[in-house]
């Protein structure tokens, strides 16, 4: 049976281009690049390297850029370092961020930390106005993150990042799902802190970047060795940080070619959508200027109810169709996604949400395979619900 993944937000496969640079870092090049000879000494070469090319793709210095194990390390280190090095103890985010920044924030309880919910919009924006609302003597941080991973919403982190600077707090944002989808540019954007993941964007897993602008306060959280200038300790992943920087140089050259192709993909599927269920779907989220690539739908039934996500997803997968919901199941009860709720979704319409998030290589041929088995699935689940 074929598989057709729709699942890219989730992880990517590695790029054959990426495997191979990353290749000789694992066998041939495999020194520490912390040690003091020949091998030690070519590691630390390439990852220098690696650390202008990504540091000059986000518009930053190099000695700004931390290496990481991934996008939920970069977020940790972002509120953990922020609240640790600032008098204050508030951090500012929403209850649409990734849970790498939820629940840390969470966490940060223990140590005083206090988390403040800035509201969402019904297509997940959130107001700078009510992030400037928020601030006050006690705010240590605002994270708040570029596109959402969810429903593809792009947030505002120019206009946010004024209202930060205005109040001298520091400004993280998760921008794991926007790097090498749209332009990221720390000075462009004014942000202090970013975090950045490999695996989102045809780079292995277990790396990421996080990137601190000079003097910004913050302490390490990860001690160790004197790696990364002893802002984060353990041994550099070399081959992840090679493969990392390729993927992002690929990314962003093919940034605009990718573009046009999830346009022309979204557009197929929706026309798709329309001819087949009409007003018995709806796309959660910005329907117009979210990223093309991601793409969250609710089905509906003649009652008005919703059909049962949980149902659809493994009806979709026993058809090998991979496509994800951000609902949690815990204690056995389906808890509805975070984001969709935080969007105002009501339970029935947020459980019967399914997400796609298309990749560099799906096909039209593929998008018509999903339109097809959708219909049947859904059609399926319908009538059984009538009877
Ligand atoms: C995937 C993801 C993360 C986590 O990144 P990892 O590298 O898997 O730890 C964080 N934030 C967002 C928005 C993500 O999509």
């Amino acid at each position: 049976m074929k598989t057709v993944y729709f699942d890219h937000a989730a992880t990517t496969p590695v790029d054959e281009r990426v495997l191979e640079a990353m290749t000789p870092y694992f066998t041939e090049h495999y020194g520490n690049a912390n040690s003091p000879h020949q091998l030690g000494n070519n590691a630390k070469v390439a990852v220098e390297e690696a650390r202008e090319t990504i540091a000059e793709i986000i518009g930053a210095e190099p000695a700004e850029i931390i290496f990481t194990s991934g996008g939920t390390e970069s977020d940790n280190t972002a509120i953990k370092g922020a609240l640790s090095a600032t008098g204050g103890s508030e951090i500012i985010t929403s209850s649409l961020e990734h849970h790498a920044v939820l629940h840390t924030s969470e966490a940060m309880k223990r140590n005083g930390g206090k988390p403040v919910y800035v509201e969402a919009d019904s297509e997940g924006y959130i107001d700078p106005a009510k992030v400037e609302e928020a601030i006050n003597d006690d705010t240590a941080l605002v994270s708040l993150m570029h596109v959402n991973n969810e429903i593809g919403t792009i947030n505002p982190l120019k206009e946010i990042s004024e209202v930060c600077k205005k109040h001298d707090i520091p400004f993280h944002s998760d921008t794991v799902q926007s790097v090498g989808k749209i332009p990221v540019d720390v000075d462009e954007l004014g942000l202090d802190f970013l975090s950045i993941s490999g695996h989102k964007i045809y780079g292995p897993k277990g790396i990421g970047v996080f990137y601190m602008r000079h003097a910004t306060p913050w302490l390490p959280w990860m001690h160790g060795g004197s790696q990364e200038r002893r802002r984060r300790g353990g041994t550099l992943n070399v081959p992840g940080i090679i493969g990392l920087a390729k993927a992002m140089e690929l990314a962003v050259d093919e940034m605009e070619e990718h573009k046009k192709h999830f346009q022309s993909l979204r557009k197929r599927l929706i026309a798709g959508l329309d001819g087949i269920f009409g007003d018995r779907y709806q796309i959660n989220g910005d329907k117009e200027n979210g990223v093309p690539h991601i793409i969250n739908i609710a089905f509906l039934d003649p009652q008005g109810d919703g059909l049962d996500g949980e149902m659809l997803l493994l009806n979709l997968d026993v058809e090998g169709i991979c496509v994800s919901n951000g609902s949690a199941c815990t204690s056995g009860a389906m808890e509805p996604s975070h984001v969709l709720e935080g969007i105002g979704l009501n339970n029935k319409t947020a459980n019967s949400s399914i997400r796609l998030s298309l990749g560099k290589d799906n096909t039209a041929e593929e998008i018509d395979y999903f339109l097809e088995k959708i219909e049947l699935v859904v059609n399926r689940m319908m009538s059984t619900a009538e009877a």
